[in-house]
């Protein structure tokens, strides 16, 4: 199937309120093209260098998101026009954000990204850490960055029991988070499922699906 098919096909799968973020990352650009011309206009990457590469030669109407590891000294090349990042895993990375959205006088909306796979590979704060870090007089602090949710990755296993656990558990501590009735801020997208438990994710409670492999075909240089 082509990449409009697949889009237009998971788009069908998926209820309306929930957002594809199209993975696009080691996609070469006409490929993405013909995503964009499908009328697809989120994308996510996981490498900053190649997000700002992309950006600087696709249309200004995309918005990109940051969905990999982030280093703290790589946050100025997209503080300018980064539309989400889903990878915040400690508060100094957020510190740098907000340093350099400030810079081009704008908020960068982020996510905190929640550990809750069974694997030491993947990033990721507890529940207690996020909590610490939306309590703290730091972060009241920062006024160019605003928390709009939570992110996870399940295991990967082929155990559905198991990813639904996860799932689960990281729409219960979103829910915890929004109880804790953080001044001025709701937190409002989950952001888990990816091409293989997308399906699993949004019975869980997901807003926000990052797909990759199920739209450009699978990870390459093409
Ligand atoms: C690559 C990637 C995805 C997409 O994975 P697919 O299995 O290709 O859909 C989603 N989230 C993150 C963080 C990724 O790195």
């Amino acid at each position: 199937m082509s990449i409009a098919e697949n889009l237009q096909h998971i788009k069908a799968s998926v209820p309306e309120q929930v957002t594809l973020v199209a993975v696009s990352k080691t996609k070469s650009v006409s490929k993405i093209m013909e995503a964009y011309n499908a009328g697809q206009r989120i994308f996510g990457e996981n490498k900053i260098q190649e997000m700002v590469d992309k950006e600087a030669e696709m249309p200004k109407d995309i918005q990109w998101h940051m969905i990999g590891h982030v280093q703290r000294n790589k946050v100025k090349y997209m503080a300018e026009f980064v539309s989400l990042i889903h990878s915040i895993d400690n508060f100094k990375l957020l510190k740098e954000i907000d340093k350099q959205a400030k810079k081009h006088d704008r908020t960068i909306n982020c996510l905190l990204q929640i550990k809750i796979a069974d694997e030491d590979s993947k990033f990721g704060m507890t529940f207690q850490e996020a909590q610490d870090i939306l309590r703290s007089e730091a972060f009241a602090a920062l006024n160019n960055v605003a928390i709009a949710g939570v992110m996870g990755m399940a295991t990967f296993t082929e155990d559905t029991a198991q990813i639904e656990q996860e799932f689960k558990r990281l729409k219960t501590i979103f829910d915890d988070l929004n109880k804790l009735e953080l001044e001025g801020s709701k937190l409002e997208i989950i952001s888990m499922g990816m091409s293989g438990d997308y399906h699993t994710a949004i019975d869980c409670g997901s807003t926000m699906i990052r797909v990759g492999s199920s739209i450009f075909g699978e990870r390459n240089y093409g």
